[in-house]
């Protein structure tokens, strides 16, 4: 249910993604997740994820690609970045002169469980 609604969020959200363009994203050691108060202190930190540990945020399947593609604030998969922007990962990287990078061994894992509506 809250992934439903989550989803929905980002469909009204995606006419103002697509106008501001993606980006590439490359990660560091960061906290899962940061929760602040009204004054921007740091309240609670989740356990760290590597730079090897990305997520996407629509489907939440692991990401493998470097750097890693992203729409707004929202990490992506090459599967759903396609599906948002109509544009490969691998065009857009090469429109931007990213060098596309996929983490050994693991790449063809992503393109199976990020399937999408067919194409
Ligand atoms: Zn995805």
């Amino acid at each position: 249910m809250g992934k439903m609604k989550r989803v929905a969020l980002l469909a009204q959200e995606w006419q103002r993604l697509k106008a501001e363009g993606w980006y590439w994203w490359y990660p560091q050691e960061r906290p899962s997740f940061v929760i602040t108060d009204w004054d921007g202190n740091v309240v609670e930190e989740g356990p760290t994820l590597g730079p090897d540990e990305v997520y996407c945020d629509i489907c939440n399947t692991r990401v493998f690609v470097r750097p890693v593609p992203a729409l707004g604030s929202y990490a992506v998969c090459p599967d759903c970045f396609f599906r948002m922007t109509g544009i490969r990962v691998e065009e857009a990287a090469y429109l931007d002169g990213v060098e596309l990078m996929e983490m050994e061994g693991e790449e063809l894992l992503v393109l199976e469980t990020c399937s999408g509506p067919a194409q």
